[in-house]
């Protein structure tokens, strides 16, 4: 039967256990057999018991705990060809021609990098001796099926990745807890959440906790921000509100591109308008805590259509990524949703929003 490992690579993200789980059990309920492969592409280049077959029971208890059971890692071993000659050979060993690799857009890169090579690989480790030619015959190619684990919500051809739910829930229970202790002393808080070129989380957070104004990447502010923040939060206090919420993407910019620091926005709350304002950077409790609903709902359904592509695929298919597009599960060549998000955050760097609107709709307010 067919041999499918699993791994989770790059930044963790609650649901990626769920994830594992429904590779894990639709592989067996579909006759194939699965094997776990610990701390992401580390694991495939060590080898040894870093690979693991698993059965329906090493996966019990995984729905409903975050971050990645099997382990992540960045490794610099799997960016050089040789690294993941390496890789392919330890796969070969264990009998596996096909992965499911559930992370960022770097992770799925190198898994379709891996695919590409994986002939050259093969050849290469019969002329060394390293596997039969029997081997050799066997293992011509690797198919690989991408599941796009992130919290950022980063990734352009799915509405929705892995994580955004449960980091968004995370930032508007913190906001709250942070909204009753503001409330009592009237302070204002600048809440920096993360999102590296994607303000998709901050701009959430901002409309489910009702703040008061927002900085994100893809909408600059132009000219006098810092007047124009302030009447802002003079409005909504004289309106009659007792705290001002700020909320700031990490990777928020003015419109020349310069970063806009969540320290720098305390200071003008400060001086010009004389609120007692704090900044709370919230960090990696956004990754944290078990996933929501949303993202086991999600994950479990992308996992099971990951074998269903696995199954359907011949070794012409280009390497598919699951998705989910306007509330269908959805099915589609991994380097254009790449070459997508690529575009996206291109658009972004170059302020043709217009575009990056274009390009990613529903990941956009227009
Ligand atoms: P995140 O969104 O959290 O950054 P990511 O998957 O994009 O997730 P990366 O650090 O870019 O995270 O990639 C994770 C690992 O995937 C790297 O450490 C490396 O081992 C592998 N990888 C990334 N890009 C490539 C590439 N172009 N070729 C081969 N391997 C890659």
């Amino acid at each position: 039967s067919k041999r499918i490992g699993v791994l989770t690579s790059g930044g963790d993200s609650q649901g990626m256990n769920a994830a594992v789980r429904a590779v894990v059990r639709m592989a067996i309920v579909r006759g194939c057999k699965p094997y776990l492969i610990y701390e992401g592409y580390q694991g495939l280049v060590s080898g040894g018991d870093k690979i693991r077959s698993a059965s329906w029971n090493d996966v019990s208890n995984f729905l409903t705990l975050g971050g990645t059971l099997i382990g992540t890692a960045r490794c610099m071993d799997f960016l050089k060809p040789e690294g993941r000659r390496i890789a392919v050979h330890n796969l070969i060993k264990h009998g596996i021609d096909t992965l499911v690799v559930i992370g960022g857009d770097g992770s799925l890169t190198g898994a379709d990098t891996l695919r590409h090579e994986w002939p050259d690989h093969v050849k290469q480790l019969h002329d060394d001796g390293k596997i039969s030619q029997q081997e050799a015959d066997k293992y011509r190619n690797l198919m690989i099926v991408g599941m796009v684990g992130s919290i950022d919500n980063d990734l352009a051809s799915t509405d929705m990745t892995i994580g955004a739910s449960s980091a968004l829930t995370r930032i508007c229970e913190s906001v709250d807890s942070i909204l009753s202790t503001a409330t009592s002393h009237r302070r204002a808080f600048v809440v920096e959440v993360m999102g590296r070129h994607c303000g998709w989380l901050a701009m959430n957070a901002a409309i489910c906790t009702g703040a008061d104004y927002l900085f994100i990447p893809e909408d600059p502010p132009a000219g006098d921000w810092e007047t124009d923040m302030c009447e802002a939060l003079k409005r909504t206090r004289s309106a009659g509100k007792r705290t001002s919420i700020v909320i700031v993407a990490e990777g928020a910019i003015d419109d020349k591109c310069n970063p806009i620091k969540s320290e720098f926005i305390k200071d003008v709350l400060t001086q010009r308008l004389g609120y007692d304002t704090r900044v709370t950077i919230l960090g990696h409790v956004q990754r944290g805590g078990s996933p929501t609903a949303v993202d086991r709902y999600l994950a479990t359904l992308q996992g099971a259509e990951a074998i269903e592509a696995i199954l359907r695929a011949t070794p012409d298919t280009p390497s598919p990524v699951i998705g989910i597009l306007e509330n269908k599960i959805t099915t589609q060549p991994l380097k254009e949703a790449i070459a997508l998000t690529k575009q996206v955050a291109k658009a972004i760097q170059d302020h043709d929003f217009q575009r990056a609107a274009e390009l990613r709709p529903r990941s956009f307010l227009t």
